[in-house]
């Protein structure tokens, strides 16, 4: 559903994705693993369309994204077909970004129903189903200032899924967490990869996380896609050198 071509990014002079090629297929579960800076988060930031290439196609359900003008300057194709791809793409973030002066139950009804103009008796049905997926299902009520870390993370998701993304991206959503609170967390992920039949990319540093749901795992790094294979050939069995220094920090 999702193809980059010959991608690349620059933000002023620092060339921060030097040429990316990547196939994202229904339901495949893909980690992007690699150092901090090597441009993971532009990766997934670009198919979110907040942030555009410098050069490439990236081509969702058969449409580019983006438009090179005469100037040599990037802008977004067609609007209206941006909105249908951004609906079928949902994001959970490193910062939740939760609005403040909703209920949880609020937080997870307002883009189908702003955004795509859905019927609200069945965007609350679906969004208390997703909150009780996530094991949130007796705060429907709350604000968000009234939960732990933990539970903000799985209300992101709740809102996420509540759109039936075709594709979730998730960007470092473990990292901002007190580590008491990672594993619930990933629980859901898990939970998530297994059952659901959405594709997913999950920017990651858990990597026996990756290794257990991951279909293919990329390392990123300085900008180029250095290593690709399953979660066991990247994680486990690589022998470049980069990647396996890389490893040693996080194992
Ligand atoms: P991390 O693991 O630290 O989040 P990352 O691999 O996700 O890193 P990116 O966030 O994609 O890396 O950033 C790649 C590089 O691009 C970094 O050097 C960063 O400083 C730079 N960068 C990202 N966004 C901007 C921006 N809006 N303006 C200028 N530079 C940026």
């Amino acid at each position: 559903i999702v193809k980059y071509r010959d991608v690349h990014k620059s933000f002023g002079d620092t060339k921060v994705l030097k040429g990316i090629n990547l196939d994202i297929h229904p339901a495949e579960k893909i980690a992007v693993i690699g150092p901090s800076g090597s441009g993971k988060t532009t990766i997934i930031r670009m198919l979110m369309t907040l942030e555009e290439p410098t050069s490439g196609d990236i081509i969702v359900d058969g449409t580019n994204l983006w438009k090179m003008e005469k100037n040599d300057k990037m802008v977004k194709a067609n609007e209206k077909h941006l909105r249908e791809v951004r609906g079928d793409i949902g994001m959970v973030f490193q910062h939740f970004n939760l609005f403040p002066h909703m209920t949880i139950l609020e937080n997870c009804m307002s883009a189908p129903i702003h955004v795509k103009k859905e019927n609200k008796n069945e965007v609350r049905e679906r969004a208390i189903q997703m909150l009780e997926r996530v094991g949130l299902g007796d705060k429907l009520e709350n604000y968000p200032s009234q939960l732990s870390g933990g539970q903000k993370q799985r209300v992101a998701m709740a809102r996420a899924l509540v759109m039936r993304p075709k594709i979730m991206l998730f960007d470092e959503v473990t990292s901002a967490l007190d580590p008491e609170l990672v594993g619930e967390v990933l629980e859901v992920i898990r939970d998530i990869a297994k059952n659901d039949d959405m594709a997913m990319v999950l920017v990651t540093h858990e990597m026996d996380f990756a290794l257990d749901i991951a279909d293919k795992v990329l390392f990123l790094d300085e900008g180029v896609i250095a290593e690709q294979g399953t979660a066991s050939e990247v994680i486990e069995h690589s022998s470049n050198e980069r990647l396996q220094s890389f490893l040693h920090r996080f194992r």
